[in-house]
């Protein structure tokens, strides 16, 4: 039996990285589907390649030069004819109830033609928007137009001129799938594509929409309506699903919109509460006072009791951020501005003050 770390050409030393990336070049080099691909080494890749690829395996291969841990790759498992399109990005492949030891998905994606395989979805799209700080606490709305596959606008998607008659599709006999079998390693297997002419509907237009030439969707600019609820967070990601990018005979992609949220000079948030300072006087704090407080919903007049520290929180209700029916409240920080310079009169008055013991 060959050396594993020979067939993957990689040393004893590889970290799981290099001995993944090893395995993805010779895979795709080597597949029996491809042109000039070896069934054999392709055989000896993937053996190599489960087992390496298994911490617990590869120790013990490392130490025995061979393997206990269960089947050691495809070739144990006599499986049978399998379908491709149950392939999806996450998990491998089962083969008669085996799970295969690595994720084929996640390797062969892209020497199967991936996407083909794959439910066909339209790209999903990302854009940010800046909201200030007041617009993060009540919502806000944003138009924005966006140059991206959109549902054709002549023909409402159906991809027909107007007035024109559906006919059945000749290239699959109005099936709306091809089907295909290959022979591989694995045993023939078959697959089903949606057929490419008329993306699986079976029927196509007998005259096509000029505007999009029967793709029911085109390349277009779109106006977007965002609205952002209230109480969102910088950095907040809304899904507008089915708003990214459409495709032919396919669920539209998604948009995401990444919010970013302007910091405020007065006002900070904690929770569905809202935070600000309020500078007063030490003789307010000593005597007490009333002072106008500003909240994002206007002016509040707010009392200083006598005595205040600094510090402490005083708290207007009702003056936060907006959740369900409710709403957080202000807290407003109060700040004693201790003096940095007394004048002479203000100097014998705190003296005054000490002799009095405070
Ligand atoms: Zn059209
Ligand atoms: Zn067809």
């Amino acid at each position: 039996m060959k050396n594993y770390y020979d067939v993957l050409g990689v040393a004893k030393s590889a970290t799981e990285e290099e001995i993944k990336s090893a395995f993805r070049k010779l895979a795709h080099k080597l597949h029996p589907d491809k042109k000039g691909g070896d069934e054999k080494k392709f055989k000896e890749l993937s053996e190599a390649y489960s087992v390496l690829s298994d911490k617990k395996k590869r120790a013990e291969y490392d130490t025995y030069g061979k393997t206990f841990a269960g089947g050691a790759g495809p070739q144990q498992g006599g499986f049978g004819g399998f379908d491709f399109s149950n392939f999806s990005a996450g998990g491998g492949p089962s083969f008669g109830g085996q799970q295969f030891e690595f994720d084929l998905g996640d390797i062969f994606g892209d020497v199967f033609g991936g996407g083909q395989t794959r439910t066909r979805r339209g790209r999903d799209i990302s854009i940010d928007i800046e909201l200030s700080f007041r617009e993060s606490v009540f919502g806000a709305e944003r138009r924005v137009l966006l140059s991206k596959t959109s549902v054709c606008d002549t023909c409402a998607g159906s991809g027909a001129k107007k007035g024109s008659k559906l006919i059945t599709c000749s290239n699959c006999n109005g099936k709306g799938e091809i089907r295909e079998s290959r022979n591989s390693f694995f045993g023939t297997f078959t697959s089903a594509r949606p057929c490419s002419r008329c993306h699986g509907k079976g029927q196509i237009p007998e005259t096509p929409c000029d505007a999009c030439r029967g793709e029911g969707v085109r390349k277009r600019q779109e106006e977007i309506h965002i609205v952002v609820p209230s109480g969102v967070e910088d950095g907040e990601m809304i899904r507008m699903p089915g708003r990214g990018e459409a495709a032919t005979g396919a669920t539209a992609g998604d948009l995401y919109v990444k919010l970013h949220v302007k910091t405020d000079a007065k006002f900070s948030r904690d929770g569905n509460n809202l935070i600000t300072s309020l500078p007063i006087k030490l003789s307010d704090a000593l005597l007490g006072g009333e002072y106008r407080v500003s909240t994002l919903d206007g002016d509040e007049t707010l009392t200083v009791e006598p005595g205040i520290a600094h510090g402490e929180v005083l708290r207007v209700r009702g003056k936060g951020v907006p959740h369900g029916r409710a709403r957080g409240d202000l807290l407003v920080r109060v700040d004693i501005e201790f003096p940095k310079k007394l004048s002479k009169h203000a100097r014998e008055l705190i003296e005054q003050l000490r002799s009095e013991g405070l």
